[in-house]
């Protein structure tokens, strides 16, 4: 149960209860940039803030990010909160940290006056070589000993828009000697002129995350902000801000490890790109790792959240083996679906002995894993089709399907032997003959002989067209290790499928007989021939 599992966070809010350090309160926050869809790396960090809530009896808000203008966007807003929903969890409060920038400013003003921070003319280029470097100190800014009453004055005029875009910042005045370069001075309010989502242009000057980001959680009341291992770093700077703004019980950072996962690039920004070059077809494409490209793609958020609990928390970054997270969809979906027979890549099989216009209808389980699920009919007649792949002229060693003068079971119908096989002229196999024997029918308790292979099929006069999207990683390497676009993602098969999958609705799973796993496309099934999405194959590759 994904609520009573212990991580090392627990751990730590485990001591913290026990010392009352926040008078036994866990508030978290999931805080995400809109500046792009969720991508599964995201679920992990939903998932542990919203069950970590849960387990202790807290909350957790959702809370935008929304401190940088220019990327971000209200349709990214909404994805967002249908995600976490979709994910299946109800934040406490949905806030936008722009909403703060009141409550920032006076912040700032604080600092200043508190002889904390100062106006800097400094270009960006001049305050990077003003750094120094791990081993080397900075240099402190020519800047750096304005008085507090021309700081502030200064600081007012950047808010009152008389400078333009990069022509003065304010700076933290902390430590240009510190080791840990992100205490060195950092620029902590930034001007630019730029409208934005929630404020307009209320604002030309923008907070700095590591600035911005301790006063939203303290604002809130948040007692454990949890954030990714990259963060380390600046956790100094998170403490120093809301040490230097004299916050009761502030609240902590602890980092976790990000999760990576192969074959799967998770930067919103290399994700953005590949939208925007018509990469893909759009967030929601089926290939993609976002939250909306997987749903559309069938997984379901049991799966996800089963998967992000399998994977646990820790501090040390690894790679996880993306069939991790296929195994926890196939085992989600093994008893929730239903199985019907496709054929992806027909080639027509005629039953030479089985009566011309006779159909008739033959009874198949709907579910191995589950009975209760019972049966449906399925029409059989002289006119089937069959997969390509499920015949060879020439077998190789143990192949057990069809080839000339081989018997196999058609599911749920009767022994078939591929008599005869029928080429166009330029060679190519176009059809079977065949015959059936009425003695073996599915059910007659026929114990006759055996045969090796079972295969599936369809009825050439009832098949429904569907279209079948198979899928392949959208990032593979190349030769030379190389991360590159798989130039083959996507197969699509015109496909026939048995009768009743007229009545498939938008959004429906089902099994494909010795194929996979795929779901009824919600954007595009509305088409006169429904298509039909992989969610993953039948196999798995994932060893425990
Ligand atoms: P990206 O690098 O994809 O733009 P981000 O970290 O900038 O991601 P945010 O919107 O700031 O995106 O992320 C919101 C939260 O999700 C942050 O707390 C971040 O640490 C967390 N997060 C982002 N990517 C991952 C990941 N791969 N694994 C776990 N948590 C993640
Ligand atoms: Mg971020
Ligand atoms: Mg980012």
């Amino acid at each position: 149960n994904e609520q009573n599992s212990s991580n090392f966070i627990h751990n730590i809010i485990d001591k913290d209860i026990e010392n009352q350090t926040y008078g036994g309160r866990v508030y978290t926050r999931f805080p995400p940039e809109p500046n792009g869809y969720l991508h599964i790396g995201h679920a992990k960090s939903i998932c542990l803030n919203f069950t970590t809530a849960q387990k202790y009896n807290g909350k957790c808000n959702l809370r935008f990010d929304d401190t940088n203008p220019v990327k971000e966007d209200t349709e990214y807003v909404e994805s967002i909160e249908a995600d976490v929903r979709w994910l299946g969890f109800e934040w406490d409060k949905l806030l936008f940290a722009s909403d703060y920038f009141d409550k920032m400013y006076e912040c700032a003003v604080n600092l200043i006056k508190k002889g904390k921070a100062f106006v800097c003319d400094l270009s960006a280029d001049e305050i990077r070589q003003h750094r120094g470097t791990l081993t080397e100190p900075g240099k402190e800014s020519p800047y750096r000993n304005r008085s507090v009453e021309e700081n502030l004055t200064l600081f007012e005029n950047m808010r009152n828009g008389r400078y333009g875009d990069g022509e003065k910042v304010l700076r933290a005045k902390i430590d240009m000697s510190s080791p840990n370069i992100n205490m060195r001075d950092p620029v902590i309010y930034r001007i630019a002129h730029a409208e934005h989502h929630n404020t307009g242009d209320k604002w030309c000057i923008y907070p700095m995350y590591d600035y911005a980001h301790p006063i939203e959680d303290a604002i809130e009341g948040i007692t454990h902000s949890i954030c990714t291992l990259e963060f380390e770093d600046h956790r100094p700077l998170y403490d120093w801000v809301l040490r230097e703004l004299e916050w009761e019980a502030p609240p902590q950072q602890i980092e976790f490890a990000r999760l990576n996962l192969t074959n799967t690039v998770m930067s919103k920004r290399y994700l953005k790109a590949l939208v925007d070059n018509g990469d893909v077809d759009g967030w929601d494409d089926p290939r993609m790792p976002t939250i909306a490209g997987l749903r559309r793609r069938g997984y379901t958020p049991e799966a996800i959240r089963d998967f992000c609990e399998r994977i646990g928390v820790s501090k040390a970054n690894s790679l996880v083996d993306i069939a991790l997270l296929e195994h926890c969809i196939r085992e989600d979906l093994k008893s929730k679906v239903e199985t019907r027979m496709v054929v992806k890549d027909p080639l027509k099989v005629v039953i030479t002995n089985y009566p011309e216009g006779i159909t008739e209808e033959v009874e198949i389980e709907n579910s191995k894993e589950d009975e209760s699920r019972g049966t449906r009919k399925v029409t059989f007649s002289r006119e089937l089709y069959v997969e390509r792949d499920d015949f060879m002229e020439v077998p190789e060693k143990k192949y057990f399907r069809l080839f000339p003068g081989n018997e196999v079971r058609f599911k749920g119908a009767y022994f078939i032997t591929c008599q005869e096989v029928v080429k166009d002229a330029e060679g190519n196999v176009v059809e079977l003959q065949c015959t059936y024997d009425p003695e073996t029918r599915s059910g007659s308790g026929f114990e006759g002989r055996k045969v090796k292979g079972t295969i599936h099929w369809v009825d050439a006069n009832a098949a429904v067209k569907i279209k079948v999207r198979d899928y392949n990683y959208l990032m593979i390497d190349d030769e030379k290790g190389e991360t590159i676009i798989n130039p083959e993602s996507m197969k699509e098969y015109e496909a026939f499928a048995e009768p009743s999958m007229a009545a498939v609705k938008p959004g429906e799973r089902l099994q494909f007989f010795r194929h996979g796993y795929y779901i009824a496309d919600e954007k595009l099934s509305a088409d006169a021939e429904k298509v039909f999405n992989q969610i993953v194959d039948l196999k798995s590759s994932w060893k425990k």
